[in-house]
């Protein structure tokens, strides 16, 4: 008998009709005799229905409270799914997070999970029940509920998988795998059969939503078997691994981000220590700092210019302000319409020819850089955030449709 952990997106559980959809799909693992531990997401879009509604009541709610708030919608899909395997004769249970045990830190709509609790979850497996539990939430160390940030559904599954060493991880989303790109943005984007988890987590960390990045960084590190399948038909998906085999010669994929903004703190000191100033503030208030580019220094200033997401943007400028005697900086300047497009593939940096073939697709397509940024399976660049789509189509034509 094996482990298996399944876990289904917003859209897989968006009505009556996909909740029973997924309950078949659980069903026949579960009488092929497979343990199976279950991960939800909230039903289709009820994330984004639940954050306007508290924009309406508060736009600067705590993050605490919003937490409470969010958590709700997984639940009432664990609940959902359980009533339908119930009615399908099937033993089954549905658990918040916080029943589980699932251990996070503290911080609120960012959390990490830490470690989970046995106990609850291997006496529902010892009864042969199917435990169905919410995704995307933690438990800290007072008992508050946490989350793990937009897509983190992904994370919980990947981590109950490492926690219960399951054989193996499955994705189940509203695509049939991993693509080269978007494949709502290029629909001649091509189906991955296989991926190595250090270029899927760039392109996850890079703004491919299909996986949470924090999930494929789990994944890597436990070795957990992964899989991105389709909920709606019945085709293989990618497999997620740690050597691919196929042979390198272009890149995996293009992904893109418009959850970023830019800011410039002009007129810095141009003395040691700075940058050092500037991003241990950042820090310590848990904001995340992406691209950074420091200007080289004239008549004893300097700039530093910083990518962050954009719903820090306004913390981040406050901080900075209150900061800004100490900072000693002339002035910020902040940018929320920019967009980032990222190459991802193995062997990418020890072939310069790569991201040379990346600039000369924008080149043609007319579109300006604003900032590069590399590692070593990856070349991002800034734009403005109208040029995005563009860019990803000119990119992916240029590294897949041209022989
Ligand atoms: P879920 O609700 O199941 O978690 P998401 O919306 O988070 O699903 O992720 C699936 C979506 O990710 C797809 O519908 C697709 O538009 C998008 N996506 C972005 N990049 C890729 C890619 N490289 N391959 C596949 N899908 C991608
Ligand atoms: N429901 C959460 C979100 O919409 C988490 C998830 O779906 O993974 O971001
Ligand atoms: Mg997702």
């Amino acid at each position: 008998m094996s482990l298996i952990v399944q876990k289904f997106g917003g859209s897989s559980v968006r009505d009556a009709q996909r909740i029973r959809n997924v309950a078949g799909i659980i069903a026949e693992t579960y009488l092929e005799g497979n343990d199976v531990i279950v991960v939800l997401s909230a039903q289709g879009d009820t994330t984004d229905d639940l954050i306007a509604k508290a924009e309406e009541i508060n736009p600067h709610a705590s993050k605490r409270e919003m937490d409470m708030l969010l958590s709700t919608g997984e639940q009432i899909s664990v609940a959902l799914c359980a009533m339908a395997l119930e009615g399908m004769g099937l033993p089954c249970v549905s658990l918040a997070a916080w029943q589980v045990g699932i251990r996070s830190t503290g911080v609120h709509s960012d959390a990490r999970i830490k470690r989970i609790d046995h106990e609850r979850i291997q006496a529902e497996l010892d009864q042969h029940r199917i435990v169905i539990v919410t995704g995307f939430q933690g438990v800290d160390r007072s008992g508050d509920v946490t989350t793990l940030g937009r897509g983190g559904s992904d994370t919980s599954a990947v981590a109950l998988a490492a926690a219960f060493r399951a054989e193996l991880c499955q994705i189940y989303t509203d695509v049939d795998g991993v693509y080269t790109t978007d494949p709502r943005i290029v629909p001649n984007a091509r189906k991955l059969d296989e991926i190595t988890y250090d270029e899927m987590l760039e392109l996850a960390s890079q703004g491919a939503q299909v996986l949470h990045n924090r999930s494929v960084e789990l994944a890597k590190k436990f070795r957990v078997s992964l899989e991105v399948v389709s909920s709606l038909e019945r085709k293989p998906g990618t497999k997620v691994k740690e050597v691919t085999k196929v042979e390198k010669t272009n890149i995996a994929g293009v992904a893109k981000d418009t959850s970023i903004a830019r800011i410039a703190l002009i007129g810095l000191q141009h003395n040691p220590g700075v940058a050092f100033q500037v991003f241990d503030l950042l820090s310590k208030h848990d904001i995340n700092v992406d691209v950074i580019l420091q200007s080289i220094g004239r008549e004893d200033t300097k700039d530093i210019t910083f990518t962050v997401h954009k719903k820090d943007l306004e913390e981040a400028e406050e901080i900075l302000n209150t900061n800004k005697e100490a900072l000693r900086f002339h002035h910020i300047e902040a940018d929320e319409h920019i967009g980032k497009v990222s190459i991802v593939g193995a062997g990418l940096m020890s072939n310069c020819g790569v991201a040379a073939k990346m600039f000369e697709a924008l080149y043609e397509a007319g579109i300006n850089i604003q900032m590069i940024n590399t590692s070593e399976i990856r070349v991002s660049v800034l734009l403005d955030e109208e040029d995005v789509n563009r860019a990803v189509k000119a990119i992916h034509a240029k590294f897949f449709d041209e022989i």
